[in-house]
């Protein structure tokens, strides 16, 4: 999904966050983590096209699904399973709490908006077949191969 819908989609979960529970960590975490998983987009950018891809070129290389493997360090339901750990473990905190509401709407709204196979945001399972784009995103392989392809020289 595209950034500027989860940036709206986090100001509004955060927003009814702040509305329910009158907590700026709760709200502050959820927004932040909601909009802040997808830098991990920028190791993949890197790994494929180098480390000179300007912040257009990164636009236009996800968006357009340039991608031959595609790790998502940070994408992954497994996360989520840790962070529940790790937030019972801190008492239920509310930047912890929050964090894992963030991460929780984020991944929910790129499974239903990027992928076809519900175990796409499962780390193991992308790892299982070697993170290769089209088999684990083959939903997006729409706008990998129905646009202009970009090498790596094309975008320097
Ligand atoms: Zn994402």
């Amino acid at each position: 999904m595209k950034l500027p819908y989860h940036i709206a989609a986090s100001t509004a979960v955060s927003g009814v966050l702040y509305l329910a529970f009158k907590s700026w960590g709760l709200a502050a975490a959820s927004f932040l983590t909601g909009i802040l998983i997808d830098l991990d987009h920028l190791h993949d950018v890197m790994r494929e096209h180098g480390k000179a891809v300007n912040i257009q070129d990164f636009f236009r290389i996800c968006e357009t699904a340039q991608f031959n493997r595609i790790v998502l360090i940070c994408h992954g339901w497994e996360w989520l399973v840790l962070g529940t750990a790790a937030a019972w473990f801190a008492g239920w905190n509310p930047w912890a709490v929050g964090a894992l509401i963030g991460l929780a709407h984020h991944l929910a709204l790129d499974a239903v908006h990027n992928s076809s196979d519900p175990r796409s945001y499962f780390l193991l399972w992308r790892w299982k077949n070697n993170f290769d784009f089209d088999t684990c995103f083959s939903k997006m392989t729409k706008y990998k191969y129905g646009s202009v392809s970009y090498s790596p020289k094309d975008i320097n």
